[in-house]
Parts: structure tokens; C-alpha cells; sequence
């Protein structure tokens, strides 16, 4: 007899909106392709909120990630009227995920002003600290005042795991980006302790670049980058400009990482318009569960799915409408057919 692999459990958080849709088509390409991942359904968002949990994440689902540390989540919401923190805070802050993971590649078949030029690198945005502390106040009626808080531990954590990220994929550069030339205290401990941890490592180059220079270098020569990796607000905002520049959220990828668990999640939201017309992207949740099955050593069946996710976007056919070339999209079900029949 074939030895039997065992299944990794992984909780799913189908999420709101679009959520439950891709969820469902990636859980089916991941099904079709033979991964071996154990689905462990749990609530978040908008519905949670409703039932009166004010973190939007139910004990039961905090349990399941705290179980199994891997999970898999759709957007989630924050419905008007239920408590002001989002959900997926909650999850950031309960399972201290401080590092936020997300792959900039040019994808076949994806035209964008860039396509051709080999863009591949990755954003590491530090994500707990910084002015997302939420410590805000007024100083006088006319003066607001928000607090950045850098710690040494968190800079280090961070720039550690860019250096693995690095290590771990084959890459060759990392470039730290801060504002130290003006913080110098905050971004500036950024910036040295990069250099201290960096000098560990001395199969990767490291470079600093100012980071308004490097949202502007990013724009004009995206291909020199490799790993970069910011603190948490410089971070928000160059990820999302570098989602831009291969195609946008429909897909981009993300994992949120900590020593306790890891997230995978796609980088749009809930994208409530399109809620259940059975036409939503599933790309970005897909390829968020390919960094999940790399996570879980599952190199075969992720490289497996994503050459068939590949040909699919290379030949063009049955594509959702955000992506489809003529604009004439087809329902997520018919694209999700496509990959599987092209998994070969
Ligand atoms: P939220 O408030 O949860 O962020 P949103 O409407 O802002 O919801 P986003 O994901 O930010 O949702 O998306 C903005 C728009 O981009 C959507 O309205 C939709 O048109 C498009 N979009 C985002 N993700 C997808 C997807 N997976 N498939 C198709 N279109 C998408
Ligand atoms: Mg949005």
C-alpha cells in the first residue's frame, strides 16, 4: 500500500463579501490538486460582530488557530454600529502575526504598464507597532498628537524575518527602507539595527534607501528589488504600491506571520458590490494558500497548482472579469474548472 501522508489541520475564516466565494473555489483547486489539508471551519467578521462578539473573532475560532497556528482567511468586516476594532486586528494582536509577508510578481497573461520587466520581489512590513498603536490624542482643541512607537525587539524580529523570507526563497538582496534621515530615533533604530542583524548574514547584500526614494525606485526600476522590508506605516502604503504595479488586489497575496501562528489572506476586502454574483477573483486567496502550503511543506502540490494557475492566465480563457482580456468575464466556478483541468 501507498504510504498515507497525514493532513494538516488549517482553520479557513471564509470571511464576508466575496469571502465564502474565492474561499470555496481555492479549497476546491486545493481539493482537485490532492492537497493534504484538513479544513477546520471557524467564524470571523461581520457575523461574529452581530452575535455581540465585540472582537469579531469568537473564542472557538481563536481556539482552532491557537490549535493548528496556520490558518486561511477571507476579508472581513466591521458592519457600522459594532465596536470600532476591526477583526482582523484582533486576530494580528492575539496571535502577535508582527510580520506582514507580501510577494510583488508579474503573473502570465496580467498586462500592466510593467509587464516584461521581471518584477519579483517581496514586501516585509513590520505590523504591530509603529503609529497603528492607535495612541492618539489632542494636546490642545487645535493640536493632535499620535505616538510612534519603535522598539529594538521589534526591529530585530523584523528584519530577521526578511533575512529567512530571503534565505529561504533563494534571494540574494535585502533593502531596508526608512525615514531615518528625519526620525531618527523611531526609523533610525530601523535602520541600525537592520545593518547589526544583516551583518549575520553575509550571503545576502544589504542596502538602506530613504523610503520616499524607494516608493520613486520603485516606479522607475521595480525589477532591482529582491526583499524589502519597513516599518509598519511606510510598509501599508509601498505594498499597496507595489501590488499596483503587477496587477492589483484581485491578485495580490499576503501572509501575516508570528512565532504563535500564521495567516494567509488575500490582500483585497470584502468588495461587498459584487457579493455573491458568483463573479469574484479567487486568484489572490489562491495564491495566498500556495504561500500556506509552502508554509506547511507542501513545496509539491504549491508548484503543482501554480503552473496550472499559470497556463491558465498565459492562455487567457474563462478568466473573471476583473482580469479577462475581452472584459468578458466568466463566473469564478468556470475559472476554478480551468485551473483544475489544467493541473494535468
Ligand atoms: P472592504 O471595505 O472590505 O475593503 P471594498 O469594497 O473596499 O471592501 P476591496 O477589496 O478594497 O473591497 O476592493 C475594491 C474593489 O476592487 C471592489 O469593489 C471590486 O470591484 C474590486 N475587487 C477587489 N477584489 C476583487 C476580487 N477578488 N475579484 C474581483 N474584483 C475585486
Ligand atoms: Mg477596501
Amino acid at each position: 500500500a501507498l504510504p498515507t501522508r497525514t493532513k494538516v489541520k488549517v482553520t479557513a475564516m471564509p470571511g464576508d463579501g466575496i469571502g465564502p466565494e474565492v474561499m470555496k473555489a481555492t479549497q476546491t483547486v486545493l481539493a482537485a490538486a490532492g492537497a493534504q489539508v484538513e479544513w477546520e471551519e471557524a467564524l470571523a467578521g461581520a457575523e461574529a460582530f452581530r452575535r455581540g462578539i465585540s472582537t469579531g473573532a469568537p473564542q472557538e475560532t481563536l481556539d482552532s488557530i491557537a490549535r493548528n497556528g496556520v490558518a486561511l482567511k477571507g476579508p472581513l468586516e466591521t458592519p457600522v454600529g459594532h465596536g470600532e476594532k476591526s477583526a482582523n486586528v484582533a486576530l494580528r494582536k492575539t496571535f502577535e502575526m508582527y510580520g506582514n509577508v507580501r510577494p510583488v510578481r508579474e503573473l502570465p497573461g496580467i498586462r500592466t504598464p510593467f509587464s516584461g520587466r521581471g518584477i519579483d520581489f517581496v514586501v516585509v512590513r513590520e505590523n504591530v507597532e509603529d503609529v497603528y498603536a492607535g495612541i492618539e490624542h489632542m494636546q490642545t482643541p487645535g493640536v493632535a498628537q499620535c505616538l510612534k512607537i519603535i522598539t529594538e525587539v521589534g526591529c530585530e524580529r523584523i528584519v530577521r524575518l526578511a533575512a529567512a523570507v530571503a534565505e529561504a526563497e533563494g534571494r540574494k538582496k535585502v533593502t531596508v527602507a526608512t525615514k531615518a534621515n528625519i526620525m531618527k530615533l523611531t526609523e533610525g533604530m530601523l535602520k541600525r539595527v537592520g545593518e547589526a542583524v544583516l551583518k549575520d548574514h553575509p550571503s545576502l547584500a544589504h542596502e538602506h534607501m530613504i523610503v520616499d526614494n524607494c516608493a520613486h525606485q520603485m516606479v522607475i526600476r521595480p525589477e532591482q528589488f529582491d526583499v524589502t522590508v519597513m516599518t509598519n506605516m511606510n510598509g501599508d502604503i509601498l505594498s499597496d504600491l507595489a501590488a499596483g504595479l503587477v496587477g492589483g488586489l484581485g491578485v495580490a497575496p499576503s501572509a501575516n506571520l508570528g512565532d504563535e501562528a500564521a495567516m494567509f489572506e488575500a490582500v483585497h476586502g470584502s468588495a461587498p458590490q459584487i457579493a455573491g454574483k458568483g463573479i469574484a477573483n479567487p486568484t489572490a486567496l489562491l495564491l495566498s494558500a500556495l504561500m500556506m502550503l509552502r508554509h506547511i511543506g507542501d513545496f509539491a502540490t504549491a508548484r503543482r497548482i501554480e503552473h496550472a494557475l499559470y497556463v491558465t492566465l498565459e492562455e487567457g480563457r474563462d478568466l473573471t472579469g476583473d482580469i479577462a482580456r475581452d472584459g468578458e468575464g466568466v463566473p469564478t466556478a468556470q475559472y476554478v474548472d480551468r485551473i483544475i483541468a489544467n493541473l494535468g
